[in-house]
């Protein structure tokens, strides 16, 4: 591929909204988007105060489920020609407001009521529930996979990354496995120490009898999530914020990061570089035959419907809607106890920690 110089201030391409001149607060003409027209100027305008996210919720809270999923999709479905091709222009107002985490929550729901499948994953899931850490270690197809006996080498510990940084130590979480202590299992389901493996996987290949301390605190994180106990740390909490994020990206974009998404406020130690490819980084997808928001195959794409629909059937055969579906119902009841509403408890939980 050929680089051509690029006029960052005077070309075109879609998402440089000065040199695009695209109408990005004009009132779409469909039905749909013309009935909703205030809200929809109102969310372009918005990056909300949390008095204006109540707006938000109380303008979705008196339409019902079928609508706030219509007229989200005919927002990401709305499309100008560009070049040989089409460009969404509202994918980048969607993301990650209050309006998504609201139509993902009603739309999960419908899914989860709607399937058979899921029905029978939920089962399995609810009956779990009731049932003590200890079943769950000795019967999740995991972490039943995950210990044969572990003998305290502290292999595991002495290569993990996390361990570097944090008090952590996948030694002493197989320690506590292996003891089955069902009141110690609790309490490290209810604090940050599941939370800081970054599930690299390295402690897996170089154990010498074979167990997956990996395995294990993936397997540990859903059963934290089942019984609520995350919400009782901060990076557990902060589940609620990644079920959004990462969630909401598979949910509605087919991937786990949005190019939009790494903002350099959040990511400082990635440098002046990479604050300044992210102010440029729709030309940087332009010139690499990328396409930010356009029908597509690299990444930034807006994902066909159908594509859509295939993926999000996979994530709901694995279980994944019932284990969002136990965060939002753990998160929703901690914002009540503390009394605050949902976004500004998004908002806390982001800026934990
Ligand atoms: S899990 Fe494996 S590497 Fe880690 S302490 Fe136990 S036996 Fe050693
Ligand atoms: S998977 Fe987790 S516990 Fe294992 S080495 Fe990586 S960070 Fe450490």
């Amino acid at each position: 591929m050929t680089m051509r110089p690029f006029d960052l201030k005077n070309e075109n391409y879609p998402g440089h909204r000065e040199g695009a001149g695209l109408e990005t607060d004009r009132i779409p003409e469909d039905a749909v988007l013309k009935k909703h027209g205030e809200f929809i100027s109102f969310l372009k305008r918005s990056k909300t105060s949390v008095d204006e996210k109540e707006t938000f919720r109380n303008y979705l809270s008196d339409l019902p489920d079928e609508e706030v999923i219509g007229l989200y999709e005919a927002l990401r479905d709305e499309k100008i020609e560009w070049e040989e091709g089409f460009f969404y222009p509202n994918i980048q107002y969607l993301f990650g407001t209050a309006f998504e985490r609201e139509k993902d929550y009603r739309e999960q729901q419908l899914w989860r009521e709607n399937s058979q499948q899921q029905r029978e994953v939920t089962r399995w899931y609810e009956e779990a529930k009731e049932k003590s850490c200890v079943w769950w270690i000795e019967n999740h197809i995991i972490s039943r996979h995950s210990i044969s006996s572990c003998m305290s080498c502290g292999a595991c510990t002495a290569l993990c990354p996390a361990a570097e940084f944090y008090d952590f130590s996948p030694r002493m979480i197989m320690t506590i496995v292996q003891e089955k202590d069902e009141a110690e299992i609790i309490e490290l389901l209810k604090s940050d120490t599941i939370w800081y493996c970054h599930q690299c996987g390295s402690c897996k290949p170089k154990c010498p009898r074979g167990n997956s301390p990996f395995g294990m605190i993936s397997s540990l994180r859903q059963l934290s999530q089942i019984k609520g106990y995350h919400v009782e740390s901060v990076r557990g909490r902060q589940q609620f914020a990644a079920r959004h994020l990462w969630g909401g990206n598979l949910w509605n974009r087919a991937c786990t990061l949005y190019f939009r998404n790494p903002e350099p406020i959040a990511h400082r130690d990635f440098g002046p570089r990479f604050a300044l490819y992210f102010k440029h980084k729709e030309e940087m997808f332009r010139r690499i035959g990328a396409c930010p928001d356009m029908d597509g195959s690299l990444s930034g794409r807006k994902v066909h419907p159908d594509t859509l629909d295939e993926v999000r059937k996979l994530w709901q055969a694995g279980g994944v809607l019932y284990l969002w579906e136990r965060i939002e119902e753990a998160a929703r009841r901690q914002a009540e106890e503390l009394g605050i509403s949902l976004d500004s408890y998004h908002e806390k939980v982001k800026s934990e920690g």
